[in-house]
C-alpha cells in the first residue's frame, strides 16, 4: 500500500476536522511561526506555499513541524497565478514542490484543474502516490456550471474534487449548497462560495455535502474575499454542531457587515442550547432574500435597512404594532412556509424604561418621527405614557401624533417642560461624539434614552449626565429589541444578561479596533 492510499484508508472514516486554516507567512520562518501558533485550537492547516517568494526553503521547516506535531493534517498549496494564487513558477516547478511538500508531510495536497489539464496521466499518479490528491476550481467571478466544472474535473482521479465559486446573491449558496448535496454521495467535495454573500454556504457547506470548508486566522489575514475566521466559524456559528435540524436565522439588510445581531443572536442561541445558527444576509434585493427563505429554509428574519417598510406588503400576517407602524423588523417562517411579520422595537423601548419608572401617566418627549420613533410612540401610548413629539420636519410629526394621539411640541418651547424621559430617536449624534440633537440647557428630565448606540457614550448621553439626568444607553434598546426576537423565534425566555454582555464587549472592540486604524493612518 503507497503512503497516500494508507493515509486515505485512515483519514476519511475516522472524519477530516471541518474547518481548515490556511496559513500564508512573509517568509518560511513566518509561515512555520504562524503555523505554531495555530497547532493548539486548530489540527487543520493549509500551508499556502505560493505566497512565499521562494516556496521550496520552507520545505524543510515544514518537515520539523510536521514531525514535531503528528496529529497534524496539512494540504500542501502552491496555486498559481493563472488560477488565482501567487505563484509564478512552471507548471513542472509547481509539480515539483507539491511532491516535496507530501515528503514534507503534507499529507493532502491541492492542484488547480488548469494545472491538472496540462499534466500528463504519469504526473498526476506520481503526486497522488505520496498524498490524497484535491484537485480545485476557483471561479471569481459567480457560481454557475458546477455539475459541467465537476464533470471536468472528475476526468483527472483524485480523492478530493473542490469547487469554489463566488456569490454575487444570496440565492447563489444555495445553488452551491444544491449541487453539494445532489454529487457529495459520488464524489468527496469541498464546496463554498467567496465573497461577503458566501457566509451562507461557509457554515452551512457541512450538511450539504462539503467535507470541509476553510477560515482564517484572523480578520486582517483572509486568503480568500469573504472568509470567515476559523474561531468565528467554530465558537460563533459553531460549525462542528451545525446538522440537519440546525435552524437559519439571519439578519437581512443592505448593507449589514457592522451589523452585531449576529453576534448576540448566536450568544443566546449557544446559552440556551437551540440548534440553530444566525447569519449576517447581505441581501441587495428582496426576491434574492425570499427564495432564501423559502429554500434554505431560514426560520427566523431580522429585517434592517432599507427592508424594514418593503417587507411588509411579502408578508402572510403581522402583528398589531407591524401594521400600526408600517415596518417591519421580525419575521417568523411557520412549518407550512408562511410568513408572520412582528415589530420588537416598540419593546426595546419600553421594556428598558419598565425596569426604571411606571410608564402610565409618565411625560416622555420622543425626538423623531421616523420608523423607530412610531415604534415608541405607539408603545409608549399604549402603556398609558403621555407622549409628546419633536421633529425636525413638521409634517411626520403630525401625521403621526394625529394617528397615534400624542402632542407635539415647538422646541423654542422646550424650556416650558419637565419630563420624565426624553427618547433620541433621530440618527444626530451616530457615529460621532459632536453632535447632539438637543444643547445641554434644553434638557430637563429624569431619564435621557439615546437610541444610539454607537458611539457607546454619545454627546447628549454627555448632557444629560451634566444635567443630573440618568441615562440609558442605546444598547439596551438594541439587546431588548433582540430579545424579544429570540423569544419570538424560540419561544424560549432569552438570555438578556448575556446577550448585554457580549455585544457591549464587541462595541468595546469595534471601537478599539476603529481608534487603533484610525492611529496608524497618522
Ligand atoms: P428614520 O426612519 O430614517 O428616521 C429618522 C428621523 O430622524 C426622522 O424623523 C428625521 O427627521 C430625523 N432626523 C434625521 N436626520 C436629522 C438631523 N440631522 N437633525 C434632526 N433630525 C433628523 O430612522 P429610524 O429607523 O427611525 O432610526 C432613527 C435612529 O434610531 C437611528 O440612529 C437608528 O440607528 C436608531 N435605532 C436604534 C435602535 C436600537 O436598537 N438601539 C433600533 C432602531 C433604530 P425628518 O422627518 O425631518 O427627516
Amino acid at each position: 500500500m503507497t503512503g497516500a492510499s494508507s493515509f486515505i484508508s485512515r483519514l476519511i472514516p475516522s472524519r477530516l476536522p471541518r474547518v481548515c486554516v490556511p496559513v500564508t507567512g512573509s517568509d518560511a520562518t513566518d509561515l512555520v511561526d504562524k503555523a505554531e501558533a495555530l497547532v493548539r485550537d486548530n489540527t487543520f492547516l493549509e500551508f499556502r506555499l505560493d505566497y512565499l517568494s521562494h516556496p521550496a526553503q520552507a520545505l524543510p521547516k515544514i518537515k520539523r513541524f510536521t514531525e514535531y506535531h503528528p496529529q497534524i493534517v496539512a494540504i500542501g498549496t502552491c496555486r498559481r497565478i493563472v488560477s488565482g494564487g501567487k505563484f509564478r513558477g512552471s507548471l513542472a516547478t509547481q509539480l515539483e514542490i507539491l511532491s516535496k511538500a507530501a515528503s514534507a508531510g503534507c499529507q493532502l495536497l491541492d492542484l488547480e484543474l488548469q494545472s491538472a489539464s496540462k499534466c500528463k496521466p504519469g504526473q498526476l499518479q506520481r503526486l497522488r502516490a505520496k498524498a490524497a490528491l484535491i484537485i480545485s476550481f476557483h471561479d471569481f467571478r459567480a457560481t454557475k456550471n458546477l455539475e459541467r466544472t465537476l464533470a471536468k474535473m472528475a476526468a483527472f482521479p483524485a480523492d478530493f474534487y473542490k469547487i469554489v465559486g463566488t456569490a454575487t446573491t444570496l440565492y447563489d449558496n444555495v445553488t452551491m449548497m444544491k449541487f453539494l448535496e445532489k454529487q457529495s454521495d459520488r464524489h468527496s467535495l469541498i464546496g463554498l462560495c467567496m465573497g461577503e454573500q458566501g457566509i451562507i454556504s461557509r457554515v452551512l457547506g457541512v450538511r450539504a455535502g462539503s467535507v470541509f470548508t476553510f477560515g482564517a486566522i484572523s480578520p486582517d489575514e483572509k486568503t480568500a474575499p469573504g472568509q470567515v475566521t476559523a474561531q468565528d466559524l467554530r465558537s460563533t456559528y459553531r460549525i462542528e454542531q451545525v446538522d440537519a435540524a440546525t435552524r437559519v436565522y439571519g439578519v437581512a439588510g443592505d448593507p449589514v457587515s457592522h451589523s452585531l445581531s449576529p453576534v448576540i443572536m448566536n450568544a443566546a442561541l449557544r446559552r440556551e442550547n437551540v440548534n440553530g445558527v444566525f447569519l449576517a444576509l447581505h441581501a441587495k434585493t428582496l426576491k434574492d432574500l425570499l427564495a432564501c427563505v423559502r429554500d434554505i429554509p431560514i426560520h427566523g428574519l431580522s429585517i434592517t435597512m432599507p427592508y424594514k417598510q418593503a417587507i411588509v406588503r411579502f408578508l402572510d400576517n403581522t402583528d398589531s404594532h407591524t401594521t400600526k407602524i408600517g415596518a417591519c423588523n421580525t419575521v417568523v417562517r411557520a412549518q407550512d412556509g408562511k410568513l408572520y411579520g412582528f415589530n420588537t422595537d416598540s419593546a426595546g423601548v419600553v421594556r428598558p424604561l419598565e425596569q426604571r419608572i411606571t410608564l402610565d401617566k409618565s411625560k416622555i418627549l420622543v425626538l423623531g418621527a421616523g420608523g423607530a420613533a412610531r415604534a415608541a410612540v405607539y408603545g409608549l401610548k399604549e402603556r398609558g405614557a403621555e407622549v409628546y413629539i419633536l421633529n425636525r420636519t413638521a409634517g411626520p410629526a403630525q401625521k403621526l401624533a394625529r394617528s397615534a394621539r400624542a402632542r407635539m411640541v415647538k422646541r423654542a418651547d422646550l424650556k416650558k417642560h419637565t419630563f420624565d424621559v426624553i427618547i433620541n430617536a433621530t440618527p444626530v449624534g451616530m457615529g460621532n461624539t459632536r453632535e447632539s440633537p438637543l444643547h445641554e440647557n434644553e434638557i430637563q428630565a429624569r431619564y435621557v434614552f439615546d437610541m444610539i448606540y454607537d458611539p457607546v457614550e454619545t454627546r447628549l448621553m454627555k448632557f444629560a449626565k451634566a444635567r443630573g439626568a440618568q441615562v440609558i444607553p442605546g444598547i439596551e434598546m438594541f439587546v431588548h429589541q433582540a430579545a424579544r426576537q429570540f423569544e419570538i423565534w424560540t419561544g424560549k425566555p432569552a438570555p438578556w444578561d448575556d446577550m448585554l454582555r457580549v455585544v457591549t464587549l464587541a462595541l468595546q472592540e469595534r471601537t478599539a479596533r476603529n481608534a487603533a486604524k484610525e492611529q496608524k493612518k497618522k
